[in-house]
């Protein structure tokens, strides 16, 4: 077998490729629950009870509100864990529904809503290429785009690659990722809330905040899909 080289120009359009087979895959082939293994459907009834929103808000290390939708743990974590690792994009709309709720939360809540008729503009972290590469889709903006919010300001850009932060603790993480981020353009004027799946310790999406206020924007409140149970222990949740 001689590996296939495919030119440069074509790479960047395998992702959406991929993600687009592997849900005409999952019409005609047989499937299998993302949380529990049962026959014939992609989320079976008892684990897409799971994913009912349970809206909890705290705030990130710096003080910015924070809005989480799940937590992290058990049926949750094996679902968001298929959907993020092994290509079950299949459950994207499932996943997207508690995403959209926190969103929501977060928007009705946002101090300058009633201030501002400029509308809050969703931002995302950056991945990084090697990850659109090797999982064929962005996991949060796909989310955003199932739950029909697919206008997501591209404004971050990483300055340089970061180390793997799975194996780092909180300190670690946010050495390691301080300055990371940037605006790609000045955001004087503009509002966000920043959008991403799972918050561990809030050191990324802490990075982005800081980056959008570098850049003279301004953040009105962060949102998670799932929180880990790593964050229970830091921060105080507020269940609603
Ligand atoms: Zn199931």
């Amino acid at each position: 077998m001689t590996p296939i080289r495919l030119p440069n120009s074509v790479a960047p359009y395998l992702g959406t490729l991929r993600s687009a087979l592997l849900d005409a895959l999952a019409v005609v082939a047989p499937t299998s629950c993302v949380g529990c293994a049962a026959d014939d459907r992609a989320l079976c009834a008892a684990c897409a009870l799971e994913l009912r929103p349970r809206l909890e808000r705290g705030r990130l290390p710096d003080g910015t509100a924070l809005v989480t939708a799940l937590r992290y743990e058990a049926v949750v974590r094996t679902i968001v864990l298929a959907y993020k690792e092994e290509g079950r994009t299949d459950v994207a709309r499932a996943l997207a529904a508690p995403l959209a709720a926190a969103i929501g939360f977060a928007l009705s809540t946002a101090p300058s809503a009633t201030r501002h008729p400029r509308p809050l503009q969703l931002c995302t972290v950056p991945t990084s290429r090697g990850a659109f590469r090797r999982r064929g889709y962005d996991p949060v903006r796909l989310l955003l785009r199932s739950a029909g919010l697919p206008r997501t300001a591209d404004v971050l850009v990483p300055t340089r690659r970061h180390e793997n932060q799975k194996l780092l603790d909180r300190s670690a993480r946010e050495q390691n990722l301080a300055g990371w981020l940037r605006a790609r353009h000045p955001l004087s004027g503009q509002e966000f809330i920043v959008v991403d799946d799972v918050i561990t310790t809030g050191s990324t999406l802490a990075e982005a905040v800081r980056a959008i206020r570098e850049g003279g924007g301004d953040v009105v409140s962060a949102v998670a899909l799932a929180s880990t149970p790593k964050l229970f222990g830091n921060f105080a949740f507020t269940g609603f």
